[in-house]
């Protein structure tokens, strides 16, 4: 027998935003088996069905070994020298001849912080354009557009581990069992000792189970119950007027708008009984510590901006902000997309926030990237760009590890524009449903390759690990950007990944303090602004990133399509525990493939009654821009009037369904909320 060396390798989950730390064991360049890291937070050891079991992408034979040229319609492969040479001198030309701005870039919650980075010096000093951005627009935009008008800061305020020390949890929008498998055991073991759960979902989610109190609003109405509870708070003077005064401005403002959100008014909106919204407010504001969890239930909205900043006013309302077991906790979905946003993945800033349009920031970056003429007007967002390239004002398109084809909204028509491109160029570790329609594929390092950092949810700042070597011609993203930019005539070089991260930190404040040994034996939380300082777990504790933080007056506006004669359902998407995003990595594992096997729409019982559908029928989902065709999940955790599709199934893409209207500040797309109709086949 041939000797097989075993080694084991700590790296972060590639999956969702908890960033789980895992030992790989690998053999013969292989990974036989995967463990939770018992020593490490934030997991301890834990590991969800993905983590443990969804690696089987690493070594599919599925995954590009070499560049690929698309000619006469079909791909052929090449040499990289081939590849580069055709990329750089396509966007040089296209440069010239349509300017900058007509050039875009999509990076990825999927890569490093380093290549995150590197992408957008690449679109800043190279393209000489700020049009870049990636896929948190369609998850956290609103987030962080939200959470920076009312704290300063558009971050995660505190940690998964203080959770414990809350006494009340509000979990919102958020399917945490299924999304954020590992934190939601926290949640679980909080209220199992005896915390107050409170679960605001129109679906029965698992949570639902341990919640001491189960809201269920109709879709699309958070801003009328917040404003319920925060109108009984005022009410009954449970409002903590201390926290206002000192730490607070604007507060007058909400005390006009809520008046009118009496329960009775908000039971009419929502459908929650005016008992339950009662009780409820009083729950939350005479806990000594209550912390609020939220996810894409809340954000995607085209009123997405204005649920966080609702979430804010309760949260500063009751004083529940500063110190362990409070906050106002976005749960972000993809492994790196909080670094993807704090690497400047973003059309309006750099790398730490600091805005294009500011003239120091800009100096600053000129001189640090020793070039001239970086633009200061901010670029265009992931949704700007697919309407710009439709309309056949962008030219080109970069797409770094993203798949929007199967994950943006209304597909059909993102389908046109990415059609309408003159030149696009896909970089991936498949050849997903985006990549079949570009120009160039280029084959990228997936994270078991990589050396690099992540940054979870919760601002924890955590290393990535070469586990195995990438299979044939593959690169690394990092690399494959510099040699463009070295093709195109601005030479970029850098030895390793410890480099890039170097001078990222000298552009970053707050990355200036985590130095790559430092990571060697902690996880830090930004800001870590010197190399002594410790980290953040919390945020805002004496004073808001802003200063005061700001209270806003917001009033209830309906979703942009609500359901009529001809579309009388309601349609609400997300994702179930055994599959990941578009699924190019978790439908490559034989395990998790035969526990989902394929897409469902989800329906309550009275419905299928109705309809006289039963379970396990396929039937047709349409909506006003397309149709999709499923199977029937008769479901006790629907809600009647409302399906749920999980987005993950190219073959029947929720997305195909859904509506791109979007948030007017953050351009998030509405993802969880249109009108459909449901028939059999
Ligand atoms: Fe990976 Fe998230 Fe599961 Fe942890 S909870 S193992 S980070 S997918």
């Amino acid at each position: 027998t041939r000797f097989k060396k075993t080694v084991k390798v700590r790296t972060t989950c590639s999956y969702c935003g908890v960033g789980c730390q895992m030992d790989l064991t690998v053999q013969d360049n292989k990974i036989v088996q995967i463990n939770g890291a018992e020593d490490a937070e934030p997991n301890h050891g834990s590991l969800c069905v993905k983590g443990r079991y969804g690696y089987d992408f690493v070594a599919s034979p599925e995954r590009l070994t070499t560049p690929l040229i698309k000619r006469n319609g079909k791909f052929e492969p090449s040499t990289w020298d081939e590849a580069i040479t055709l990329v750089a001198g396509k966007f040089m030309e296209i440069k010239e001849k349509e300017g900058s701005d007509r050039m875009g870039v999509l990076t990825s919650a999927r890569v490093t912080n380093e290549e995150n980075y590197i992408a957008q010096k690449f679109t800043r000093a190279v393209l000489k354009t700020n049009n870049i951005d990636h896929c948190a627009r369609l998850c956290h935009a609103s987030t962080v557009a939200g959470l920076a008008a009312s704290f300063g800061s558009g971050a995660m305020t505190n940690t998964f581990a203080d959770i414990e020390t809350s006494d009340l949890i509000l979990v919102t929008g958020s399917n945490t069992t299924e999304t954020h498998p590992v934190f939601s055991t926290f949640i679980k073991r909080a209220a199992l000792k005896g915390k107050t759960l409170i679960v605001v979902d129109p679906r029965k989610i698992k949570l639902t189970e341990h919640a001491g109190k189960w809201l269920r609003p109709e879709l699309g109405t958070d801003i009328a119950w917040i404003n319920g509870l925060m109108h009984v708070i005022m009410e009954e003077n449970l409002h903590d007027k201390a926290f206002i005064q000192e730490r607070t401005e604007g507060f007058q403002q909400i005390v006009e708008t809520v008046k009118k959100y009496t329960p009775a008014y908000v039971e009419r909106i929502t459908g929650i009984p005016a008992s339950d919204i009662i009780e409820t407010a009083r729950l939350f504001a005479k806990a000594d510590k209550a912390s609020i969890c939220y996810c894409m239930g809340i954000t995607q909205h085209t009123c997405g901006t204005d649920n966080v900043k609702s979430l804010a006013n309760l949260s500063m309302l009751c004083g529940h902000l500063g110190k362990a077991g409070t906050g106002v906790n976005p749960l972000r979905g993809q492994n790196n997309v909080q670094g993807a946003c704090d690497m400047g993945g973003l059309p309006n800033v750099f790398s730490g926030y600091r805005k294009v349009d500011d003239p120091d920031a800009l100096k600053k970056h000129e001189i640090a990237w020793g070039t001239v003429g970086l633009s200061g007007k901010p670029g265009l967002t992931v949704t700007e760009m697919i309407q710009k390239a439709e309309e056949g004002d962008l030219k080109s398109l970069y797409i770094i590890g993203e798949n929007p084809l199967v994950s943006d909204p209304d597909l059909n028509h993102a389908e046109k524009a990415l059609k309408a491109l003159e030149f696009l160029v896909v970089q991936d570790i498949f050849l997903t449903e985006t990549a079949q329609f570009a120009d160039v594929v280029l084959p990228s390092f997936c994270f078991a390759e990589k050396e690099g950092t992540f940054t979870n949810t919760e601002r924890r700042v955590q290393r990535v690990r070469k586990a195995v070597e990438a299979p044939g011609f593959a690169r690394q993203d990092w690399q494959i950007t510099c040699e463009i930019a070295t093709k195109m005539g601005t030479p970029i070089h850098y030895e390793s990944s410890v480099e890039i991260f170097d001078e990222m930190r000298e552009v970053t404040p707050s990355y200036a303090g985590i130095t790559w040994a430092r990571l060697e034996n902690e996880a830090i939380h930004w800001p870590c602004p010197t190399r002594d300082h410790p980290g953040t777990p919390i945020l805002h504790t004496t004073q808001f990133t802003r200063g005061k933080g700001l209270f806003h007056a917001i009033e209830y506006q309906p979703p942009a399509e609500v359901p009529d004669a001809a579309y009388p359902f309601m349609l609400t998407t997300g994702r179930v525990i055994y599959h990941y995003h578009t699924g190019t990595m978790t439908m490559k594992s034989l395990g998790l493939n035969e526990m989902s096997p394929e897409c469902f729409v989800e329906i309550s019982s009275n419905d299928a009654a109705k309809l006289n559908i039963s379970n396990g029928e396929m039937v047709n989902i349409f909506s006003r821009r397309g149709k999709i065709k499923a199977k029937l999940a008769v479901s006790t955790k629907a809600v009647d009037g409302t399906l749920f599709i999980p987005f993950h199934f190219a073959q029947a893409a929720a997305n195909r369904l859904t509506n791109a209207k979007i948030d007017p500040v953050a351009k998030i797309p509405e993802l969880k909320v249109c009108a459909v109709t449901i028939g059999k086949t």
